[in-house]
């Protein structure tokens, strides 16, 4: 199906018990290519009596899973990466024309996809456990790991590849069964990277992806007991109110919530280079990424500059359909957002914000918005306190370390954070005073496979990647013999 639905782009479909199962019957509702505003395909929606069947599938897939030797489980999902790579071209497309994303980055996130079913497969045969020194002749103390069970996962449009496989990755590596509900913006993306571990081996009932109402899905998901675990990425107060529902089955949750990383940029640095290393930071994917930088505080004497630097940099900024090789960055996801970016912007000007480059949107249709740079922005506009998840960059002038640092951590998000200075002393100090989960230091890049991805505060918990990843779909059983 993966390269049938790079020329067939309708072909969508929810898939339940090694079936895909077609939007003939189901409601709908219409995908649309944020790049042109076009209606280019419909998404089924899962009735209940599909997600029961999920569940029923889910149950049993675990069973026989889990059964499957590590070894075994590995070399599927490896084929699964193989499949990623050969398809690389035509999934990318599928992800650009309904995420917006730009296809250069829709190129790397099909190979970040891969990279990430191999960690799995490899790490899945490391699920160690331990014995204990013996306490008494003759008897025998062990720690196993074992899978947690099955998994509800939930993943949204910014990382449609990206996404998915990080959460299917943990749970099948970990022995796992899992459904899965991308998002409804992007459900090719979705389909294409379960498309793929089918082609790989991967038996029937181990997987399902469907589609419908959110709440609708996970309270009904949520609900059974058959549910395990839960693995969420999106907003906050999406977060909070899926804890709530886990905690009436005590089930385990990993929490992948927003962010509004600080970046602290002292006067001693390269200011080219981090001119540089920013714009494409916060342009990447229209700042719809959850360790987007998105306040920038920054020493007195290179403010100016600074601002001005980044404002040079966003007004030349390639934007356009993602398609297009040239661009550098394509539309918002929906028209939600670019509403949502509006609000941000109209009001940090209404308190005195500062407009260096765009402030606006650009020429319809599509969801395209300028990227824009504020400065001298006040602590009371939205945009210093909520996350803003567009291409919008906040610079705010610092004169004193400790006074930054406060700044730095005064919200209760914690996902990710970063600094830039030549002084290795303040590097050590801002490194471990900033509050986060994930701290860039000189870079931006903070997130690779074998590295965990998670939050701190109200960002979340739990990790996804690195070992961490792979413990979160597991549960530790005690067993002593005498
Ligand atoms: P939204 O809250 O409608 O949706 C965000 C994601 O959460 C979608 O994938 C959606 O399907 C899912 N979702 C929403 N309600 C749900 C529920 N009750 N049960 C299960 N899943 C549910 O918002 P949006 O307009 O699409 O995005 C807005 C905000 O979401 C952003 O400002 C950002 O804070 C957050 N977001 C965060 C990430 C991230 O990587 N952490 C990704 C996407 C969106």
């Amino acid at each position: 199906m993966a390269t049938q639905l790079a020329t067939n782009y309708a072909d969508l479909a929810l898939f339940i018990g090694g079936e895909w199962l077609s939007p003939e019957g189901r409601t709908t509702s219409p995908v649309i290519n944020p790049a042109t505003e076009e209606v280019i395909g419909q998404v089924p929606h899962a009735s209940t009596a599909d997600l029961d069947r999920a569940l029923r599938a889910a149950e049993q897939g675990f069973r026989t899973w889990r059964a499957v030797f590590p070894d075994e489980r590995g070399r599927i999902l490896k084929r699964a990466a193989e499949l990623l790579r050969e398809h690389k071209e035509a999934i990318a497309r599928i992800a650009t024309v309904e995420s917006g994303k730009v296809i250069h980055e829709t190129r790397i996130e099909v190979m970040m996809s891969a990279n990430i079913f191999e960690w799995y497969a490899e790490e899945g045969r490391r699920a160690y456990g331990r014995v204990l020194p013996q306490r008494t002749p003759g008897t025998r103390m062990t720690i196993v790991k074992e899978p947690v069970g099955p998994v509800a996962a939930f993943a949204p449009w910014n990382f449609p590849l990206g996404n998915p496989a990080r959460k299917i990755g943990a749970a099948l590596g970990a022995g796992c069964s899992v459904i899965l509900k991308p998002a409804e913006e992007t459900p090719a993306s979705g389909l294409a990277v379960a498309k793929c571990l089918v082609d790989a081996g991967l038996p029937p009932n181990a997987l399902a992806i469907v589609y419908g109402v959110p709440a609708e899905i996970s309270t009904h998901l949520l609900a059974s007991p058959i549910i395990r675990a839960i693995s969420f990425t999106g907003s906050i107060p999406v977060g909070k109110h899926l804890a709530k529902l886990a905690a009436d089955g005590m089930k385990r949750t990993t929490m992948e919530l927003g962010g509004h990383a600080p970046v602290v940029v002292f006067d001693d640095v390269d200011l080219e280079r981090v001119l540089d290393l920013s714009a494409v930071a916060k342009f990447r994917n229209a700042g719809q990424v959850c360790v987007s930088p998105t306040r920038y505080y920054v020493q007195e004497k290179i403010y100016n500059r600074f601002v001005d630097g980044f404002a040079e940099r966003a007004k030349g900024w390639p934007v356009g359909n993602g398609l297009e090789e040239k661009n550098k960055m394509g539309p918002l996801v929906h028209a939600r957002r670019l509403a949502a970016i509006e609000g941000f912007i109209a009001d940090a000007k209404q308190q005195g914000a500062r407009v260096a480059a765009g402030g606006r949107r650009l020429a319809s249709p599509g969801y395209f918005y300028a990227p824009t740079v504020l400065s001298d922005v006040p602590n009371s506009a939205r945009v210093m306190n909520e996350e803003p998840f567009g291409p919008v960059a906040v610079i705010n002038p610092f004169s004193d370390f400790d006074a930054v640092i406060e700044q730095a951590n005064r919200l209760p998000y914690g996902l990710a954070a970063f600094a830039f200075t030549n002084s290795s002393h303040t590097l050590k100090l801002v490194g471990e005073r900033l509050e986060a989960g994930m701290v860039g230091l000189n870079t931006y890049q903070i997130s690779i496979p074998e590295s965990p991805f998670g939050g701190v505060k109200e960002s979340g918990h739990g990790s996804e990647e690195g070992i961490e990843g792979l413990e979160a779909c597991l549960v530790t059983k005690f067993i002593s013999e005498a």
